[in-house]
């Protein structure tokens, strides 16, 4: 590791009051904090405590008076071919009308807006209309479909949920009204209001009365609205971000004001060396934590300008991305692994046509980045690639290189080093001690998180606490649930879950949740899914399920049929998102004796290795039925 980086992240460890301290100059504060962290009640950190600032001041007003025409916010759909910038002032303006539609239908500090919205610019507003009041948003993305979406609406109890007829996703209109009108009527706490942004997609969209207001007769309504921000204290809540783990309820990840706010604006400088008056690209989506971070605060909190894009990387062509990195100057990008393997099948003359001149980095995140991928990428686009690690739980990369600080050689595989704040340990499994070099370990964070992570699991301490910080045995520190070593040179390298949830083209998901949407198809008794490495996305979901009537799955055609209807029960419980690859049918799981599925034999199987240690299988024979499966004997 760099000297002056590692002199960096040890100060941040061994002062973290002081190093904190300085940071929090990177942002406004209406009223200064008393104390910089308290942490009289581990795991629980506050950070900032007492002072008093606005996430949407910070990113929006702030900059009103150096850079007011400058842009702020690029909408950029090739789905519906749609352009349109915003000034700072212009978002200001926008942010000031949604919020006054908010307060209007009587949203006030502390209740929540949910957000159910495609990649359009009014979604950008909404989320920075709710920091404005301070009210919670919880944004839940698109893809997800009513039964999850049902499950996020009880668990955050909306007053109002904001949302739009329809996305398009490769030339294809997706409508969200029907999901959300079935999601609310399965809802025990069905919100007040709902407000929709008519695109004029979904011709068919059917409003309630009484309930279902149109965003643009609102905002006409309230067309010269000013709306002063609501000062929070830094420990309050700013938003909650469902995520899946081990369980199928997700977990509402907490995030507070002041901390959040200062890790952003630090991420800024010292990893992704994004400078005001410059453009940011990420190519995410508003329903993850990236897009959250560095699609909407991160960036315009730095007074950088943010792009929102509507499509995917192969466009009207392979080139797009690079299109708009030619067209507004960006000098930051962002994406994911999965989206540079699917470029990988374009033309690489793609990769040459625009002028890519003012692109310092593309950062990648969010799944494991296998190494010809990050050459192919490094080779042909000649900047630097940086990959870092992260979770929607810390908000912004544990790992990663600090570009800001020093630039340290980068090994291919290796998404770099802790970053300043985390005080990263590799534990072993059962004895909870530090593993040594190239030794595979739980990778775990000696609390307190630093500021940005999240402060609890919305409404569920005691959850928080169990889920995180109990599960290396005798000690106090934060799983990430990552197998991660460190090799002689001090190169982290990440290895997987050590738990159930998968992650598929960089999504995150808990197999217990599609386990449990194919459960509610009629004709199954059980169900296992697992996750298979998967050339492009990473890892994809396979299932293996047994019918309660064998008759059923007789033939080929009766396996094929049944098949397609539970890859639909689970499109329409959790969304295509969740859906798996395949569907195997078999008699019985292989299972431990004491009735637990083997899913790390299965996905061995399925992936071609060994299936290792089974003396406590409980019939053989399950293996058999796999392997049969799969070869399409079964
Ligand atoms: P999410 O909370 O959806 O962002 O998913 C976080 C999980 O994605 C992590 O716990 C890792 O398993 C995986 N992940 C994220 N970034 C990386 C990376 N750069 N390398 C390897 N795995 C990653």
């Amino acid at each position: 590791m760099g000297a002056k980086y590692q002199q960096f992240h040890q100060r941040s460890i061994s002062d973290p009051e002081g190093f904190w301290g300085e940071q929090s100059g990177l942002i406004h504060w209406n009223k200064p904090f008393s104390r910089v962290l308290d942490y009289s009640r581990p795991p629980f950190a506050k950070w900032f405590v007492g002072g008093e600032t606005n996430l949407c001041y910070n990113a929006v007003d702030r900059h009103l008076k150096d850079r007011p025409d400058q842009n702020a916010l690029i909408f950029i759909s090739t789905e519906t071919d749609t352009e349109k910038a915003y000034s700072f002032r212009e978002l200001h303006a926008e942010v000031n009308r949604c919020a006054a539609m908010m307060q209007g239908l009587g949203v006030c500090k502390g209740d929540r807006v949910l957000i159910y919205m495609p990649m359009i610019a009014e979604a950008c507003f909404a989320i920075l209309a709710c920091a404005r009041i301070g009210a919670i948003h919880s944004v839940v993305f698109g893809g997800f479909a009513s039964h999850s979406l049902a499950n996020r609406i009880d668990d955050a109890k909306p007053k109002l949920i904001i949302s739009a007829d329809a996305g398009s996703r490769v030339g294809k209109v997706v409508s969200y009204k029907p999901l959300l009108d079935e999601a609310i009527s399965l809802s025990k706490f069905p919100p007040k209001h709902v407000v929709l942004v008519n695109r004029g997609l979904d011709k068919t969209m059917e409003r309630t009365a009484g309930r279902d207001l149109d965003w643009e007769e609102l905002r006409t309504k309230h067309m010269n609205a000013q709306v002063p921000c609501v000062w929070l204290e830094s420990n309050e809540p700013s938003y909650i971000l469902y995520t899946s783990g081990t369980t199928g309820l997700p977990k509402g990840v907490q995030r507070d004001v002041g901390g959040h706010a200062v890790a952003l604006a630090a991420s800024m400088k010292h990893i992704y060396c994004g400078n005001a008056g410059e453009t940011y690209f990420s190519t995410s989506d508003i329903g993850w934590v990236v897009g959250h971070s560095y699609i909407i605060y991160g960036p315009l909190i730095a007074g950088m300008a943010t792009i929102m894009y509507e499509g995917t990387p192969v466009r009207p062509d392979g080139g797009i991305l690079w299109k708009i990195v030619e067209k507004y100057k960006v000098s930051v990008m962002f994406s994911a692994p999965t989206a540079i393997r699917v470029l990988k099948k374009q033309d690489p003359a793609f990769l040459k046509k625009y002028d890519l001149s003012t692109l310092k980095f593309l950062f990648l995140a969010g799944e494991p980045l296998d190494q010809p991928t990050a050459q192919w990428i490094s080779e042909g686009l000649g900047r630097p690639i940086i990959d870092n690690y992260w979770q929607t739980e810390t908000g912004w990369p544990i790992l990663a290189n600090p570009m800001g600080v020093e630039d340290i050689p980068r090994k291919f595989g290796s998404p770099g080093f802790p970053m300043y704040g985390y005080n990263v340990k590799l534990l072993h499994e059962s004895t909870s001690e530090e593993v040594g070099t190239d030794e595979k370990g739980v990778v775990a964070i000696v609390p307190p998180l630093p500021p940005g992570c999240m402060s609890t699991v919305w409404g569920n301490d005691e959850r928080f606490v169990k889920t995180y910080f109990e599960t290396i045995p005798g000690k106090m520190v934060y799983s990430t649930f990552d197998w991660g070593i460190r090799d002689k040179d001090g190169y982290y390298f990440i290895l997987g879950r050590t738990d159930d949830v998968i992650n598929v083209a960089g999504h995150r998901l808990g197999t217990r949740e599609i386990e449990e949407a194919i459960s509610s198809n009629p004709a199954v008794a059980e169900v296992a899914v697992i996750g298979v490495a998967d050339q492009l996305k990473g890892q994809v979901p396979v299932a293996f399920a047994v019918v309660k009537d064998p008759a059923q799955i007789a033939s080929r055609e009766g396996r094929m049929k049944l098949e397609g209807e539970v890859m639909k029960t689970v499109d329409l419980q959790l969304g295509a998102i969740g859906r798996p690859a395949r569907v195997h049918f078999v008699t019985i799981l292989p299972k431990t004796r004491s009735g637990k599925v083997l899913r790390r034999s299965i996905q061995a199987i399925c992936e071609g290795r060994d299936p290792g240690d089974l003396t406590t299988i409980e019939d053989v024979s399950a293996l058999q039925q796999v392997r049969d499966a799969l070869a399409g004997k079964a």
